[in-house]
């Protein structure tokens, strides 16, 4: 995907998303979002080819729309609109036209992301946290295929992160795909099966968190440190964590080996591995 301008912004992105959980990871400027709006119909890449469900993206745009929910990262709501009118609004656009039908929709949606206590709130009256689950009940109202989301969590608390989490985990069981973009580890080890890490708009790994887990298996240390040999250490490899200990620090650090210091290996998280996979690739 080359930007007017000539920014290429994804280059030789060849995936294959499965039913279920799929998480997208990259540091800001990855690509996440351009890939995502490509999946959603909104962009047409400079070139290549988006199959969905069958559907040819080129020329199928109408029919993959109607399969198709998303939530892009900067969604906004009209002031207008109670809770469960906007939901209704949503319903509606997404070509919902019984009524009776649109409004049992619409309560079992607010109960699902558990919004219907707070229906009659207007929209952009709701915490943020019920802001992002208005967000996916829109992208959800009419029981898409392909649910896309975009930087879900930004923003939310810890508590709120786990719910929303939870919320897309639980409706990925309907053998939907459901396709979450992130910078945040967190949100993709506990409930992706599936996974690509992108950087400088390519795909840097492709399989599941556990596989990658398993490439930074041997490449995380654990190593004692002096305030001054810290330097030296933060200096010489990416370190993830810094605890201080008697009178100078527990450091870890990602790398293939480390010299000069006795170092104990650590059995890496996803984290880790993250780290790891970036510290090859700048
Ligand atoms: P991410 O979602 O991973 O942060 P983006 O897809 O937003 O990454 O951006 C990928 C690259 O494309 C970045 O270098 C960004 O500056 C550039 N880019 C994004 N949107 C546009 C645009 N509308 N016009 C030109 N360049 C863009």
């Amino acid at each position: 995907m080359i930007y007017p301008g000539g920014k290429h912004a994804l280059r030789d992105v060849d995936l294959e998303i499965p039913t279920g959980m799929f998480g997208l990871l990259g540091p800001n400027g990855a690509g996440k979002s351009t890939l995502m709006r490509i999946l959603a119909a909104l962009m047409e890449p400079t070139s290549g080819e988006v199959n969905i469900f069958g559907y040819d993206l080129r020329r199928q745009r109408k029919q993959i729309r109607s399969i198709l929910g998303y939530l892009p990262q900067d969604f906004r709501f009209f002031a207008k609109y109670k809770t469960h009118e906007f939901l209704d609004y949503a319903a509606r656009l997404s070509g919902m036209t019984g009524t009776r039908q649109r409004k049992q929709a619409v309560d079992t949606m607010l109960e699902t992301v558990g919004l219907f206590d707070v229906r009659e709130r207007y929209a952009n009256k709701l915490s943020g946290g019920m802001k992002r689950r208005l967000g996916i009940a829109q992208a959800l109202i009419h029981s898409p295929k392909v649910i896309i989301v975009d930087e879900p969590t930004t923003g939310l608390d810890p508590e709120e992160r786990i719910r929303f989490r939870n919320l897309l985990a639980e409706f990925s069981k309907n053998d939907v795909a459901i396709i979450l973009s992130t910078h945040i580890v967190g949100d993709i080890s506990s409930t992706c099966n599936c996974m690509a890490l992108m950087n400088h708009g390519t795909v840097a790994f492709y399989g599941s968190p556990q596989q990658m887990l398993s490439r930074a298996e041997g490449k995380v240390w654990r190593i004692k440190v002096t305030g001054d040999e810290f330097f030296e250490i933060d200096r010489r490899y990416p370190v993830i964590s810094t605890i201080p200990s008697g009178t100078g620090w527990e450091v870890q650090v990602v790398a293939d080996a480390v010299e000069g210091y006795a170092a104990e290996p650590y059995p890496p998280n996803l984290e880790h591995a993250y780290v790891y996979y970036m510290s090859l690739l700048n």
